[in-house]
């Protein structure tokens, strides 16, 4: 376990990673029991008593995700996709990955609730015209992307 440092020090890199590696490595929630309303509240909770949503706009959020998706990119970066399927499988990079679809996770349902897009309905819609646009018939084992007439 990562001793406790005194409030407001801060952590070095190697602690950082040793405090992901030991938290991400517990079972608690899974995807199967939490609601997303559940997690949203714990963000918020999170962020209203650091008192940050005042920096929380829809750009500074929307490059906060595209920051994040970088983060998660680069412990694939140079590696084959047989070696990304191998460092996902290990667990420090299981859980490094891990560790950033979270930080995506929290930007995107916080930008969700902030300014009221459900994401759940948001996505069921996409799903629907996602099927429209890649009709199985034509798509099937194929992976070009659509393009209009
Ligand atoms: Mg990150």
């Amino acid at each position: 376990m990562v001793k406790n440092k005194k409030p407001g020090k801060i952590w070095s890199r190697s602690q950082l990673f040793a405090i992901i590696v030991e938290v991400m490595g517990r079972k608690n929630r899974s995807d199967t029991t939490a609601t997303i309303a559940e997690l949203q509240r714990e963000i918020s909770d999170f962020v209203e008593v650091r008192k940050w949503r005042k920096f929380h706009n829809p750009k500074d959020l929307s490059e906060a995700i595209a920051i994040e998706s970088g983060e998660l990119l680069e412990h694939f970066l140079w590696k084959s996709p047989r070696q990304a399927h191998r460092y996902l499988k290990g667990k420090k990079g299981r859980l490094a990955v891990a560790a950033e679809l979270a930080d995506l996770l929290i930007l995107i349902f916080n930008f969700g609730q902030l300014f009221g897009i459900d994401l759940a309905g948001s996505l069921q819609k996409k799903l629907e015209i996602l099927k429209k646009r890649y009709p199985v018939e034509k798509f099937k084992g194929r992976s070009d992307k659509y393009r209009p007439l």
